[in-house]
């Protein structure tokens, strides 16, 4: 068995992912990929993204292969590079070869903060030629079916520099994300806080969509579902609830001193 073969072993999700549908992701994404479609999740930070893709990759017994991506992410980066190794050059794969080669699930998460040169490896990955160039090497990749290109983006964080080029997202089937429904949201926290107090939990989503409505008015962004799983798992841990929140929620999601103070005037009045 090839090096790359067990590398590519370990990232097969073995144990059935937690992931609470929001409507019909799951289908939408399984025939995209039967269809060698590349897929482009949007969505705000924490809301599922990321849990989302580890259960597709599981559901569809696929090993997927994760790169969070950075601003100083190159082409190089994702597709290899020549390193010296005990005084010989050797070519190493980088992730996206990797995951190319060996039919993976490819997550480039957060994609517009790489530099602009990974679109060029990228373009030709989705269109129906399914190549991917890797010119060091002088070879022309042709992806296997098994193959699946997925990228995140964060619209929320938009700006003239790094917004998502239209030759880049009109090459990919969509899905939005956004925070579940309050139900739901409070599902998933009991779910994944196991032994949090169902009342508790119920304030804390509702804490949450308060924080959610300071967005623009001085926030940058509410309480993610994550964030709101953070509180909760340290509520189960005995910390008092507004210490949590303070601790899980508001220094997570600012330094503005007047800020805090509204946050953790909202908790009080919660719990
Ligand atoms: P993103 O990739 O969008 O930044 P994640 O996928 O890491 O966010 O989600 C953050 C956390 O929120 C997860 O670890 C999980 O606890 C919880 N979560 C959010 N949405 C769901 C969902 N639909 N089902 C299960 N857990 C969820």
């Amino acid at each position: 068995m090839s090096i790359q073969a067990i590398r590519t072993e370990e990232n097969l999700i073995t144990a059935k992912p937690y992931y609470e549908p929001i409507g019909d992701e799951v289908e939408v994404f399984a025939a995209a990929y039967r269809n060698q479609l590349p897929v482009l999740l949007k969505g705000p930070t924490g809301c599922g993204k990321t849990r989302f893709i580890e259960y597709m990759s599981w559901h569809l017994q696929r090993p997927m292969i994760t790169v969070a991506c950075h601003d100083d992410l190159t082409a190089a980066d994702l597709i290899g590079r020549y390193l010296v190794k005990g005084g010989e050059t050797v070519w190493v794969d980088g992730p996206l070869t990797r995951a190319a080669r060996n039919g993976c699930i490819c997550y480039l998460d957060e994609i517009v903060e790489a530099r602009k040169d990974t679109s060029v490896v990228i373009h030709p990955l989705c269109d129906d030629r399914r190549l991917l160039p890797i010119e060091k090497l002088g070879e022309l990749l042709q992806v296997p079916d098994t193959f699946c290109l997925a990228i995140s983006y964060n619209p929320g964080y938009q700006s003239v520099m790094k917004d998502l080029k239209q030759s880049t997202r009109q090459r990919f089937v969509a899905l939005e994300f956004d925070y579940p429904a309050p139900a739901k949201e409070q599902l998933i926290v009991e779910n994944e806080a196991a032994g949090i107090d169902r009342d508790l939990a119920r304030r804390l989503i509702q804490f949450g969509l308060m924080t959610r409505n300071l967005k623009g008015s001085g926030l940058e962004e509410g309480a993610s579902t994550r964030l709101l799983v953070n509180a909760a798992k340290l509520m189960v841990a005995g910390i008092a609830p507004v210490v949590a929140t303070d601790s899980a929620v508001a220094l997570a999601l600012t330094d503005d001193e007047d800020m805090l103070k509204t946050i953790h005037e909202l908790s009080r009045s919660v719990f």
